[in-house]
């Protein structure tokens, strides 16, 4: 049984963010404060890690987490909630029969967690109304996978993106969003710098700084960009005969809907100049060792399926699939959305990687199961499950792990559907979510540090995640929480399990039953190792079939796919990329993530040092767009559509084209009054994946006229805020926040600070400026600043005084002038946080002479440390050397 490792000791884990999966070293002190760095002999990141990995520490804590289980807001104990969630489901089901349940899982489970999840709904209660929130980020990936390959099989490895001559980002801000990724890239490519980096994206984001060419597509342009390649590779003569002859169908038809497009569909599909078109399709013709890198910009569609078909097509013709530096590769959003697909977490697959509309498929799951059922045909996909919640046809589900009242689109709909839900059931670590706010019965999970398990990575590499502290109050790991309810519904011969390591076992079995069945994830080399085995067990790729050591894999270089004729078929992609803007929404509305924050804020907005980079929901704006709306550097901008609107602080950059604007994903009612960006998303999914558009939505612009505009620092959390617009963010030794109002209240105080304090006041009720300060003895207690503008004082100043002692009436006076005194530098806004490294800053070393980014490092810190900030800091420099004026390097950020 695994032990909790003693102070000082170390234990290897995983990273719990994004899909890149990294390796970790985590020890814990007597304290209680854990600690990570970069595990060195992990293969995904060999001892890197990013801003979020670094701060993975400051995430932890008994603060705000959900303590013990709770029926509406009282406390029970675990028997009460477990017997109440169990006879909920049972009688649900007794009375509307199977599919009137579903479960709504999260790529943050472990494999382990997953299974048996799966194993319950699919096998047991009878139904497939099991989907993930996986759906959201990589479901387009797998149905392209299984039509081109016959299963959902990632070719590759990471190696390959070093390996290669071309390496083509589509949809992909792999700086922000995979950034160890990045990082080895950028390492290859200053080894290599014949290494070509071609970045497909209409947005200008921080991974351009490695790209040799940006492709500024249309939005959703990408499906036409890779057809018209297709032909043009045909054009050329490149294409693989041999290997589309011995191990492909289709071609055909491919080819002829590729050269259906003329160059006039090309150039208006895609946007770009026919120059553009031919230097690209000349560099990818001319180079064997391709890597494809597709992400969410590709996924994230109505048409992600077919774009993904038509990447699959290019280097499937090529034979360019499978060997050292060349294959396309889908990067996965999650640390385990890979695991969730290993283990049938998808409302269309089976556990075991298999596919649930196969006959013998089903049976060979039923019978290792020796189940009672077996779900007969697929559930209920991510937006169609709550869409059913709300029309009635589904009356309890459970959420486990994720929140999607803020993640899924029509983010509204998604609450009145769990307002009319007979039972909600979530399993959560906080306390309170802005979904776990319309649960029946809250059940409090463990979290990253507290719980044992396994992991998938995007390269099938299978990783252990291992417990470092003890759970807080009574959390349980989610495995535990689902064997116990499947035992109280009845269920207790499926669910014995008495660890982690007793359900690896069994889906490592389960992946190589009946050997006979071919398939891609077989991992039954590891299921008969022993618990001791478990404990030590280093990442591994799979396959790892019976009797096999481990080792580094690519498929497909010699043709075996999975269709029963083992070839791999060509899609005929017809793209058709018809504007969706109109003249009441004329904009087209991008969403996407930032560099140091992580899906909903439920951890990441915890850490001061990852809330310093971006501390407030944003609207990216184009300069001509903010010029003919008379919006100005931060105004305060309503973005709109038939859904809904958000308030958002205007953000003005060509890095985004002229009619685009782009907003972040994280923000959540728990952090901002209206910013949650899947209120103006639609319900309008992949026919194929059912994964939803997020990225092309039509929007309106108006500037939110604003009489008072706030600026504050707090040591407490604010209890309520009476102001229109308001965001605010975790800093150290308190809260920043920002607010606006469109009508002035009578009191200069909109906040809440739980008592009426006395504030040290200078007002002028004329012109509303402003400034408060609050004391306890030789600290801040609160900081405010009102205006009729933006309120202009340094965040980064007044968020320091938190965390100092004022010994002198005069000091404390001093905090009213609204900026530092002249003997204290004004660092601006965060760029490196891991150093705690400002633009002010950074500017100064390059106005004092640093002409690099080793340069700026040794100077400031800056990039020193994770190298998160290295793209951003690129961007400073270049900006500074084209101009070199401390404004262009300012405008950089
Ligand atoms: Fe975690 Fe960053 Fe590695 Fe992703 S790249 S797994 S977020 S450390």
């Amino acid at each position: 049984m695994f032990q909790l490792p003693k102070p000082g000791e170390s234990v290897r884990t995983t990273c719990a963010y994004c899909g890149v999966g990294c390796g970790i070293i985590a020890s814990v002190d007597r304290d209680g404060m854990v600690s990570v760095k970069g595990d060195p002999e992990h293969p995904a990141n060999y001892g890197r890690l990013c801003s979020k990995g670094m701060a993975l520490g400051e995430t932890l804590g008994a603060d705000e987490r959900l303590l013990t289980p709770k029926i509406g807001d009282a406390s029970v104990d675990w028997n009460t909630a477990l017997e109440a969630v169990a006879q909920g489901f049972r009688e649900t089901i007794d009375q509307y029969g199977p599919d009137s349940v579903a479960f709504y899982v999260s790529g943050q489970l472990l494999t382990e967690d997953y299974y048996v999840a799966n194993k319950l709904m699919k096998g047991f209660i009878g139904s497939a109304n099991i989907d993930t929130n996986s759906r959201l980020c990589m479901a387009s990936s797998v149905a392209g996978h299984r039509k081109a390959f016959g299963t959902d099989t990632v070719p590759g490895t990471y190696a390959d993106l070093e390996l290669a001559d071309v390496v083509v980002l589509v949809g992909s801000n792999l700086a922000w969003c995979h950034p160890v990724l990045y990082q080895r890239l950028a390492a290859a490519k200053e080894t290599r710098p014949d290494l070509k980096v071609v970045l497909i994206d209409p947005r200008r984001t921080r991974t351009d700084a490695l790209a040799d060419v940006h492709l500024r597509i249309r939005p959703d342009g990408d499906g036409a960009l890779f057809a018209g390649l297709l032909s043009d590779l045909n054009r050329r003569g490149c294409l693989a005969e041999d290997f589309i002859r011995d191990h492909t169908s289709g071609i055909e038809a491919a080819l002829a809907a590729a050269e259906a497009l003329s160059w006039d569909d090309l150039l208006h599909q895609t946007g770009l100049s026919r120059a553009e078109l031919d230097d690209f399709y000349a560099l990818f013709a001319a180079n064997t060792k391709v890597v494809t890198v597709y992400s969410q910009g590709v996924n994230q569609s109505s048409m992600g399926t077919d774009k993904v078909s038509a990447i699959l097509n290019v280097h499937l013709a090529t034979g360019r699939i499978g060997k050292p530096g060349q294959g396309p590769f889908s990067v996965t959003g999650q640390p385990n959305a890979m695991g969730g697909r290993e283990v049938g977490g998808l409302a269309n697959m089976l556990a075991g990687h298999l596919n649930i509309e196969d006959p013998e498929h089903r049976q060979l799951v039923q019978d290792f199961w020796q189940s009672p059922t077996i779900a007969e045909r697929p559930g209920l996909k991510a937006v169609d499950l709550f869409r059913a919640i709300d029309a009635g046809d589904v009356r309890a589900v459970w959420i486990m792990a994720t929140n999607p009242a803020v993640s899924v689109p029509e983010a509204q709909a998604i609450e009145a559907a769990l307002a009319k839900c007979p039972l909600v059931v979530v399993s959560e670590v906080l306390e309170t979510t802005d979904t776990a706010r319309w649960a029946h019965v809250r059940l409090p999970a463990a979290g990253w540090a507290e719980k044992d398990g396994t992991v998938t990575n995007s390269e099938r590499r299978i990783s252990r995640q291992r417990a470092l502290i003890p759970a807080e109050g009574q959390a349980m790991p989610d495995w535990w929480i689902i064997n116990q309810v499947a035992k109280r519904m009845g269920y207790s011969k499926g669910f014995n399990h008495e660890t982690p390591f007793e359900i690896f076992c069994e889906a490592a079995a389960l992946s190589g039953y009946r050997p006979e069945v071919r398939r891609d994830y077989d991992i039954s080399a590891k299921a008969a190792i022993s618990s001791q085995a478990y404990e030590a067990l280093q990442p591994f790729q799979w396959p790892a079939s019976a009797g096999s050591a481990d080792s580094e894999t690519r498929f497909f270089a010699q043709g075996s796919f999975f269709h029963a004729d083992r070839r791999a078929r060509f899609i005929a992609v017809t793209p058709d990329n018809a504007a969706r803007t109109t003249p009441e929404f004329p904009f087209v509305l991008n969403t996407g993530r930032i560099r140091d924050q992580w899906h909903t804020m439920t951890r990441t907005g915890r850490s001061p040092r990852l809330s310093s980079h971006l501390a407030e929901p944003f609207v990216e704006i184009h300069p001509s767009d903010a010029e003919a709306l008379f919006i100005e550097p931060a105004d305060i901008v309503r973005v709109s559509n038939g859904q809904g609107h958000l308030l958002l602080r205007a953000l003005i950059t060509d890095a985004v084209s002229v009619g685009s604007v782009f907003v972040p994903m994280h923000w959540t009612d728990q952090y901002a009054a209206c910013a949650r960006v899947d209120a103006l998303v639609p319900g309008l999914t992949d026919p194929f994946s059912g994964q939803p558009a997020f990225k092309n939505v039509p929007v309106n612009l108006q500037r939110f006229i604003a009489q008072r505009f706030g600026f504050a620092v707090l040591r407490d959390k604010p209890k309520a805020i009476d102001a229109d617009y308001w965001a605010m963010a975790k800093v150290e030794g308190g809260w920043v926040l920002e607010f606006a109002q469109r009508f002035l209240t009578s009191n200069p105080v909109p906040i809440d600070l739980g008592s009426e304090p006395e504030f040290l006041s200078l007002i002028d009720s004329g012109s509303q400026v402003g400034r408060q300060a609050l004391f306890d003895e030789t600290r801040l207690s609160a900081l405010l600043f009102t205006d009729r503008q933006p309120v202009e004082v340094p965040r980064r100043w007044a968020t320091d005084l938190l965390t100092k002692h004022f010994e002198s009436p005069g000091e404390k006076l001093a905090c009213l002038a609204g900026r530092p005194r002249a003997d204290v530098p004004d660092q601006g806004a965060t760029v490196c946080a891991c150093e705690s490294v400002g633009l002010k800053t950074i500017t100064m070393a390059i106005l004092d002479g640093c002409e690099s980014l080793s340069a700026i490092g040794e100077a400031t810190g800056a990039g020193t440390n994770c190298g998160s900030c290295r793209a951003e800091l690129k961007g400073i420099l270049d900006a500074h050397l084209k101009d070199p004026t401390s404004e262009a390097a300012a405008a950089a950020s």
